[in-house]
């Protein structure tokens, strides 16, 4: 993959992914003691960056693939992001979850439009019922992070990175599959291999947390998490974001539940931000001290908001007093 990629990418996706906003934390800035800057892709229109990705996907379908259909696995914001998506582009299209998947995510899905299927206990064994719907019904598969298009997609968040920051050098990015991770990486690297690339998981089922630590891609149980976007395998035959994490990422950074939590409180009576689990990792890196060196001008990619109201207001009040044990 190239950054050339990317740049296509960004001029496939114009009409359906907005450019997102970089805002400066005070709060962080002072609590870090370098610029710290918040990407807010919580404003996509699914509330995810995923959009990014599902768009080049789907825009690039032949024109026989788009009249077919197209089928999701999904943990909940890439199945939001292809079903909008494809309604936006009159292409059918159905979403596979694993039982594990909330509520309130599995009723977004179908409220926009697409088919869901209801399958298995893991991301991998939705997966199975997802490739027995390509074959019956001949259904492009839209793999979630491990497609060029898809990683080129959400590589424009790195362009744009770029535009709005040219001094940055470090980022900071929620990681799971790799295609965040992945595109990001790519295009801030070919801009300069300084810049720093830090990736984010739970303590609860990094899968490529350890798969690098194996030189290889390994399966684990997956656990229930705040972070429920993140959790899922690498697929049972990963062909790019494993290499492309082993080649760009700096390091990865573990997040334990309550440090998540404490990110979603944060953001949500500091910043009035509504953060997922996911969303929130980089604020809970920085505000735990986890990342070290914390960089001179950094930048925390808020990957997405789509969390339960009624788990977020829990977890606000439990933190409320919160803001005077940080010291403000
Ligand atoms: C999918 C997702 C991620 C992780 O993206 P990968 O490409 O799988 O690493 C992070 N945050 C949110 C909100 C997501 O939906």
């Amino acid at each position: 993959m190239l950054m050339q990629d990317i740049f296509r990418a960004r001029q496939t996706i114009s009409a359906i992914a907005r450019k997102t906003p970089l805002i400066k934390s005070t709060w962080l800035t002072e609590r870090v003691g370098a610029p710290v800057y918040l990407k807010l892709e919580t404003l996509q229109e699914t509330n995810s960056f995923k959009i990014r990705g599902a768009a080049n996907k789907l825009l690039n379908l032949t024109p026989a693939e788009q009249k077919r259909g197209v089928v999701a696995v999904s943990t909940g914001n890439h199945g939001r992001a292809v079903s909008y998506v494809a309604a936006q582009l009159g292409i059918k299209a159905v979403v596979c979850l694993s039982e594990y998947v909330p509520d309130n995510k599995v009723r977004a899905i179908e409220q926009l439009g697409a088919e869901v299927v209801i399958y298995g206990r893991s991301q991998d064994e939705a997966g199975e019922r997802a490739l027995q719907l390509q074959t019956e019904r001949g259904l492009t598969i839209v793999n979630p992070f491990d497609d060029p298009l898809i990683i080129a997609g959400q590589g424009t968040i790195g362009l744009e990175l770029l535009e709005e920051l040219p001094e940055i050098d470090t980022v900071l990015v929620p990681l799971s599959g790799g295609g965040l991770i992945s595109g990001i990486a790519l295009a801030l690297k070919s801009a300069s291999p300084a810049i720093r690339v830090i990736g984010l998981s739970m303590e609860r089922g990094p899968v490529m947390y350890h798969s690098l630590k194996a030189g290889r891609p390994i399966q684990m149980p997956e656990e229930q998490t705040l972070a429920d976007s993140l959790q899922g395998g690498l697929g049972p035959d990963n062909q790019y974001t494993f290499r492309m994490v082993q080649a760009y990422v700096d390091d990865v950074i573990l997040l334990s539940e309550e440090e998540i939590a404490a990110g979603m409180a944060w953001a949500l009576l500091k910043h009035h931000l509504v953060l997922e689990g996911a969303g929130a990792t980089g604020l809970a890196a920085l505000l735990h001290q986890k990342v070290q060196p914390p960089g001179r001008n950094v930048a925390v990619v808020l990957s997405g908001g789509n969390v339960e109201m009624g788990t977020l207001l829990e977890i606000a009040q439990k933190h409320r007093d919160w803001g005077l044990e940080i010291g403000d």
